[in-house]
């Protein structure tokens, strides 16, 4: 599933290929899969609209129009976003199509068909509930302090609501508590000060790390080019059941279900 490093890559990737060029049209293959939905609708909104930059939001994708709307893209469980030729093999998921002026496309695809992408109009606050962008500098280790105060959440599941922090997934909340050294059930108002500080650097760390690895692909996830990521080799423990522990070597990392999502960690070195 995409987050953030993911799709800041297929946003870089995109910003230098669709950046000052005019959407000619639409083809909606999948109703459901676009808001407003149906062909006829979406073709007619979007068609004719210059795209002036592209930008990321958490886990979203957002292409801005020269009319001041945009078009918002979440990828959700298997989205693929990619730029290819008009005519060039397509994926075979492929439900929505953006024609670009020249001879490129904007293909959006989709195996599981979970993701949309809608045309949201200029004053509209989609992002109201989305919380700090753990990049910005707003993401503070005081603010990161002052979301787990009181609560008794197990920190794992709380990195994952996107009220709070926007972006973090299952990949790179448990890698990092990893590199934190915090155990994934740990109540969130449990945590030392040390520890909230450790966890602050560990998740900017590891999201940084992914970027510039262009992302983890340990699924469906290709950037705007169709090209993989390499942020999945150098994983300490999604993935890793059974594997001995990458930093104190005797522990194991184990698999447990937290807010019913695998959870990997070290029961050794995780406290
Ligand atoms: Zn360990």
């Amino acid at each position: 599933m995409p987050e953030l490093p993911e799709v800041e890559t297929i946003v870089r990737g995109l910003r230098s290929r669709i950046v000052g060029t005019t959407i000619e049209g639409a083809t909606v293959r999948l109703a459901r899969m676009a808001i407003p939905p149906a062909h006829a609708s979406f073709d007619r909104a979007i068609g004719g609209e210059l795209v002036t930059g592209v930008t990321r939001r958490g886990k979203y994708v957002v292409v801005r129009l020269g009319s001041g709307r945009s078009v918002v893209t979440s990828l959700r469980m298997t989205g693929r976003l990619v730029v290819a030729r008009r005519g060039a093999p397509e994926h075979p998921a492929t439900h929505l199509v953006l024609h670009l002026a020249g001879d490129a496309e904007l293909r959006f695809s989709d195996v599981r068909t979970f993701g949309r992408m809608r045309l949201v109009e200029p004053d509209y606050a989609w992002d109201a509930l989305l919380g700090v962008e753990p990049l910005s500098a707003d993401f503070t280790p005081q603010a990161l302090a002052g979301m787990l105060a009181e609560r008794t959440t197990p920190i794992k599941v709380l990195l994952l609501d996107q009220r709070r922090i926007a972006g973090i997934g299952n990949i790179y909340a448990c890698e990092a508590l990893w590199e934190a050294r915090i155990r994934p059930s740990r109540p969130a108002r449990a945590l030392t000060k040390p520890a909230v500080t450790r966890l602050h650097g560990a998740i900017v760390d590891v999201l940084q790390r992914a970027i510039a690895s262009r992302g983890t692909s340990v699924d469906d996830y290709v950037d705007a080019e169709g090209r993989r990521g390499s942020f999945q080799n150098a994983l300490a423990v999604y993935g890793r059941a059974g594997q001995p522990c990458r930093r104190c070597v005797k522990g194991r990392i184990v698999r447990i279900l937290l807010g019913q999502r695998g959870t990997w960690w070290c029961r050794r070195c995780q406290r």
